[in-house]
């Protein structure tokens, strides 16, 4: 048998149950504050990322799956959702004079080491808007975030971290003073930070190396480089924070992977998934649609990782409701499969979920397949029912049986059960 290709995730029924339910949660709440979904290709050029992302990132430098296409142009598997949706809403010229709050979910690929929570195909939804510079929006976001743990009761389970990281130019200025306070350092740093400190020093401040965090201890602080105004919007975000009670605590080395983001910038994070623990992630990216090349354009917005979620909720909230048929329909005779058929739409018209049997067998048989199938009833169909318009309904659980007119089976099964 050809094999899945490695890190490329399966999601299997009984996952995908829970990863539906995750996803319904999270659009519903998205929609409650009224963002509205679009779909964005797989595929894209692969200089949007280079330079949408930045060339020194690592998505950039090692994970991106990129392909020649057959007219020799450079493709790539999208790693992350915002480069495309800049490019997207640019391109319809939906920037043009308005604002813009949207959403979308689907696949995004990083060739990275697979291991539990990380994979080279996993799943984001990401929230974007476009047109707001005020800390407002910074706000809303974290905002919407802290309502999806809700909805989804895994609250207590993950934390939130916030940093301000300045505007373009008090980046520039600390840069500066990281690399000189690094330079002289630079042969005691792990090998990726050596390499940053040419290509993209701030990254450094999130290396997962102790020696390299040891060294970080007396380096320049990224607070005091900030310019005035970038405070200013942090404090009001964080205020708003303080008064709608969101915990959070303020992290100076947070900066995030990619190169885009300017101002605030945070991660929600668990501690529940070992080393995976960033669950969502995200900031304001002001530069970013201009360095696209567009018009300036203010935006904010985030990313979950849609898999990690689904992993802690597992954790979290063991028991999901395992069935996914409700009505198993029984029959005495192949002749009888019309009116099996009849039967069935009937009821999902009222949304219940019915199998029908296949594959023949006698009552005991198809009663046994109704129990494994998780139903908890079933209709039996026999040949005297069928003459005279009626159906046996019985109770999987209790085994109690009652007989009912075909007429009467939707209010018969309303009244057995408060489910629509
Ligand atoms: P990490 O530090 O864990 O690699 P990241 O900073 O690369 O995360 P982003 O690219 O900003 O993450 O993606 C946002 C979110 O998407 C992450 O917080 C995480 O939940 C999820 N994510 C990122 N990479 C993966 C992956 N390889 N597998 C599963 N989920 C991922
Ligand atoms: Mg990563």
């Amino acid at each position: 048998m050809v094999q899945a290709v490695r890190g490329m995730r399966d999601v299997l029924p009984q996952e995908a149950r829970r990863w539906r339910l995750v996803e319904d949660a999270v659009t519903a709440v998205l929609r409650s504050f009224a963002y509205e979904e679009m779909q964005l290709p797989v595929l894209e050029f692969t200089e949007l990322f280079s330079r949408g992302v930045g060339e020194a990132t690592d998505i950039i430098e090692k994970e991106m799956y990129t392909l020649n296409d057959r007219d020799g142009d450079s493709l790539s598997l999208r790693p992350e959702g915002t480069a495309s949706c800049v490019r997207s809403l640019q391109e319809h010229g939906l920037l043009y004079n308005q604002t813009q709050k949207v959403f979308y979910a689907g696949p995004m690929f990083h060739y990275e080491k697979p291991q539990k929570g990380r994979y080279r195909q996993f799943a984001q939804i990401g929230a974007e808007a476009f047109g707001f510079k005020g800390p407002d929006l910074d706000f809303e976001l974290l905002l919407m975030c802290a309502e999806f743990w809700r909805v989804l009761g895994i609250d207590e389970f993950v934390q939130l971290e916030v940093n301000t990281i300045g505007a373009q130019a008090s980046r520039i200025r600390y840069r500066e003073a990281l690399v000189a306070f690094l330079t002289p350092l630079s042969a005691h740093l792990d090998e990726d930070s050596q390499r940053r400190l040419a290509t993209n020093p701030m990254r450094i401040l999130d290396s997962k190396s102790e020696t390299t965090q040891a060294l970080l201890a007396d380096a320049p602080n990224l607070v005091d480089y900030i310019d005035d105004d970038s405070l200013a919007h942090f404090k009001v975000l964080c205020s708003a924070l303080d008064e709608h009670r969101i915990p959070y605590v303020v992290n100076n080395r947070l900066v995030r992977g990619l190169d885009y983001y300017t101002h605030t910038v945070f991660e929600w994070t668990t501690t529940a998934l070992g080393a995976q623990g960033t669950v969502c992630a995200g900031g304001r990216y002001d530069g970013l649609v201009e360095q696209l090349g567009g018009k300036a354009t203010p935006g904010a917005g985030f990313a979950m990782g849609v898999d990690r979620i689904v992993l802690l909720h597992e954790q979290v909230c063991q028991d999901l409701p395992n069935a996914n048929v409700d009505v198993y329909v029984c029959f005495a005779q192949q002749s009888m499969m019309r009116a099996a058929q009849m039967l069935a739409r009937t009821l999902r018209e009222d949304r219940y979920r019915v199998r029908v049997h296949m594959g023949g067998g006698n009552f005991k048989k198809q009663l046994k397949r109704a129990d494994g199938s998780g139903a908890r009833w079933a209709l039996i169909l026999g040949e005297s029912e069928v003459e005279e318009g009626t159906v046996a309904v019985k109770n999987l659980q209790s085994g109690e049986q009652h007989m009912v007119t075909n007429a009467d089976l939707r209010g018969h099964m309303s009244k057995l059960d408060e489910r629509p």
